[in-house]
This record gives C-alpha cells, sequence and structure tokens, in this order.
C-alpha cells in the first residue's frame, strides 16, 4: 500500500517541545494543547507566530524527538512492502533542516514532499496514496472526504468525534495492527 505520513505531530513529536518554547517566547504557562492552531492558543496574529517559527527553524526542528513508535513503526511499514511517502506542510524552504532530522534519528525515507501552502488532499491525489496517518482533524476530514482512509493519531488538539473514513489510534502500534486488519 502507498501510504502518506504526515511528519509534525506523527513523525515527530514537535507540538511538545514547541509547547515549551512558545511559552518562554510569549510568557505564558500553556500545558495542554487543546487547539491545533497554535496562533490561536497564544492569540497572537499569525505572521508574529510565522515570525518566531522563521528565526528559530533549526532549534524548533530540530529539537523534537520523534513520536514514540514512530521509527520503529516506519520500520515495520517498509519491510511488509508498503511504500511511506511523508506529506508535511512544511515548506521547501524547511527541507534541509528536515532531512537532517531524519538522518540523526535513522528515519528511513525516500520521498518527502513539503507541500508548503499547498492543499494536501490535492496532494494525496497527486502521489495516489491508499491511506494517509495524521494528527490534524481538520486535515484528516478533508482526507478522508476525497475517499482516502485516514488513521489519526491522538493528541490533546484532535479530540472529539471523527468523521466516516477516519479511525483513531492510540499510538503507532495501534496505528500498525490497523494496517494490518486492513489488509490492502
Ligand atoms: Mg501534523
Amino acid at each position: 500500500m502507498r501510504i502518506g505520513v504526515d511528519i509534525d505531530g506523527v513523525t515527530s513529536d514537535s507540538y511538545t517541545v514547541w509547547l515549551g518554547e512558545l511559552n518562554r517566547y510569549y510568557g505564558k504557562n500553556i500545558e495542554v494543547l487543546e487547539d491545533y492552531h497554535l496562533e490561536l492558543v497564544y492569540d497572537v496574529p499569525w505572521d508574529d507566530m510565522n515570525q518566531f517559527f522563521v528565526e528559530n527553524v533549526e532549534r524548533l526542528f530540530m529539537l523534537p524527538p520523534p513520536m514514540k513508535g514512530a521509527k520503529q513503526g516506519i520500520e515495520t511499514l517498509l519491510a511488509k512492502g508498503h511504500e511511506v511517502i511523508y506529506v508535511t506542510a512544511r515548506s521547501p524552504e524547511e527541507k534541509d533542516v528536515t532531512l537532517r532530522w531524519m538522518d540523526k534519528y535513522e528515519i528511513p525515507y525516500e520521498n518527502i514532499i513539503f507541500a508548503g501552502m499547498k492543499n494536501k488532499v490535492d496532494l494525496v491525489k497527486e502521489w495516489q496514496l491508499e491511506l494517509f496517518i495524521e494528527d490534524y482533524a481538520g486535515n484528516a476530514e478533508a482526507i478522508a472526504k476525497s475517499g482516502i482512509q485516514v488513521l489519526l493519531l491522538d493528541s490533546t488538539y484532535n479530540q472529539g468525534e471523527l468523521p466516516t473514513g477516519v479511525t483513531r489510534c492510540r499510538n503507532w502500534m495501534q496505528i500498525i495492527k490497523q494496517i494490518e486488519k486492513m489488509k490492502l
């Protein structure tokens, strides 16, 4: 199966680290991220937060460890003959630091698509992906609506009811089990 895998919040445990960094920068003490949209959580303009990310890209992208079980999970998928294609909302300018991070943690990759402002649904179609692993409920819903099954990695910011075609998985182990059940 051709499986699309998101990076932030799925492969990289980005949000845990970003929460700490943003708390320090904005002088806040938010402990649980309940909304995926960080600019809303911190109540700052998107441009302002984007500037913080641009200026600290090296630190913010290199500091997070992989999500628990991600490396092993991805290796398992590849060993079972699946194709893994990463699709991230990171921009093409962030390719270099992303590849260094993947290398640092020895996470296997062949194709990484840097969507930037491009729509993930279009890329899922373009790359003929058959399943997508995502953490943002908004993307999950949009991809599922286009007819591609989605596994949503559980997080504090994606709680709530899920639309048809989206299956919540508690962790990477459950993701692997779910894919085995699908037998596509
Ligand atoms: Mg994500």
